[in-house]
């Protein structure tokens, strides 16, 4: 068959690879560069990751063998442990806070105790018992965790009320530490290095855009696509830009921009209003020099800072600190935030941090709400009636990592 990919990041990368064997394979990206949300840049010889900081992990061994056929795991990749921490109170703390709550101070370690031991009645089994994040939160950590990091931290990220923020979004993501855990990981001071999903794979050249590289070898990729040239003929052909005719499209775009003609079935079928009212929130990303360090990841839960996170992107790999004397990170903020605010805002944070360059992601987290995926589960099939395929985090809405927009890709080539 011949089928159009529209889209050149993870997703649309990963299924043009699964299905260019045996098909003939266009893709088919709308900016002048490939790669989406995982594509870096060199700032004066250093690493830029433009969206957050990209590491690899994978869980379904399908996915694993599949991701390992394209690289060399030992000589092309860097196995790192995580290294996670939290900057509160001035002070930088491990990862996940409730295994740190003896370095908190002691009145609010008792508070916190007693709301743990009080709730342990309650708790229910499973997160999809929750009504909602909020109550979940609630549930499993007490008030007084809610109120000090859980609330401010996710509020910042996510920009939205928690208490709309539906379980199964969230599926498989939660940990639901129990009370003799927490207590026992306090007692016994155990390290997030002793805990599963400790490692992460990393590129040592170039990050994630040595995966887009890799990944886009050998296919067929035509840039700065305008997709509003898109029809369909009698036969339930798409024609691109009145020339090429494909006997499917896989779209991997944002769900709220479908090209003209394939909205116009949403439109019909009353999709129309629930789609458009799907939220995200962006991110602006300041690239910085730092001190030197061994965290991979620092969160900013606390109000004094817009920022919510850094990474340590130059504790990756030392190939992405190449162009400078010091290590280089990415500090992270929800929302578009001005380039001076960020100035601002780093004299707050720990590093003695100095910016290198800038970026901003109009789309970077989806927010589900109730019925988000039994419409966009109907949607689909209206679709693919039509030749017309969702895949990827902003297609089908989904909390995709790199591994599951690569697991949702092998279940689609599968099924064409
Ligand atoms: C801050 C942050 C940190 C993250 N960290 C990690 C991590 O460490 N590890 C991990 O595994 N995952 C991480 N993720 C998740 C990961 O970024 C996503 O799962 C993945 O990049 C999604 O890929 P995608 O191809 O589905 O979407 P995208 O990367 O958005 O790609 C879609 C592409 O389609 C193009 N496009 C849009 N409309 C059209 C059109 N009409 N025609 C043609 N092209 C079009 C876009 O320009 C874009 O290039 C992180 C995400 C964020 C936001």
């Amino acid at each position: 068959m011949k089928i159009a990919i529209l889209g050149s990041g993870i997703s649309g990368l990963s299924v043009a690879q699964m299905l260019n064997k045996e098909h003939e394979i266009t893709v088919y990206e709308l900016k002048p560069k490939i790669g989406g949300l995982i594509k870096c840049e060199r700032i004066n010889d250093c690493l830029f990751h433009k969206v957050g900081g990209h590491v690899f992990n994978a869980k379904n061994p399908k996915v694993q063998e599949w991701f390992w056929s394209f690289f060399d795991k030992e000589n092309e990749f860097i196995k790192a442990r995580r290294n996670a921490k939290v900057y509160f109170n001035g002070q930088i703390i491990g990862y996940p806070i409730e295994n740190y709550l003896y370095l908190l101070p002691q009145n609010d370690v008792a508070d916190i105790l007693n709301e743990l031991l009080g709730l342990e009645k309650y708790k229910k089994k499973l997160p999809n018992d929750y009504e909602n994040f909020e109550e979940f939160l609630k549930g499993n950590f007490g008030e007084k965790l809610y109120n000090l990091y859980f609330n401010p931290y996710n509020t910042k990220i996510w920009n939205t009320d928690l208490s709309q923020v539906p379980m199964e979004w969230l599926e498989g993501k939660l940990p639901m530490p129990s009370l003799n855990e927490i207590i026992l990981n306090n007692v016994l001071r155990k390290e997030e290095e002793d805990m599963v999903h400790s490692y992460f794979y990393y590129p040592k050249e170039n990050g994630s855009q040595f995966i887009v590289d890799r990944l886009s070898k050998g296919l067929n990729i035509i840039t700065n696509f305008n997709s509003e040239n898109i029809k369909v003929d009698i036969n339930n052909k798409i024609v691109i830009e009145n020339s090429e005719v494909f006997d499917k499209v896989i779209y991997t775009g944002d769900i709220r921009k479908l090209p003209i003609y394939f909205r116009s079935i949403m439109e019909s079928n009353n999709y129309w209003d629930e789609i458009q009212s799907l939220k995200s929130n962006g991110t602006s990303n300041l690239f910085c020099e730092t001190d030197d360090g061994n965290i991979s990841w620092l969160y900013l839960p606390e109000s004094f800072t817009k920022a919510h996170r850094i990474i340590y992107t130059g504790n990756f790999s030392d190939s992405n600190n190449r162009g400078s004397n010091r290590k280089t990170c990415v500090v992270e903020f929800s929302g578009k935030v001005s380039y001076e605010t960020m100035l601002d805002e780093i004299k707050l944070l720990p590093g003695n941090l100095k910016a290198l360059s800038y970026n901003y992601e109009p789309n970077s987290y989806i927010i589900q709400s109730k019925n988000t995926r039994s419409v966009i589960k109907d949607l689909k099939e209206v679709l693919e009636m039509k030749n017309f395929y969702l895949l990827g985090r902003f297609a089908e809405w989904e909390y995709y990592n790199m591994d599951k927009a690569i697991e949702a890709a092998q279940a689609l080539s599968k099924r064409i």
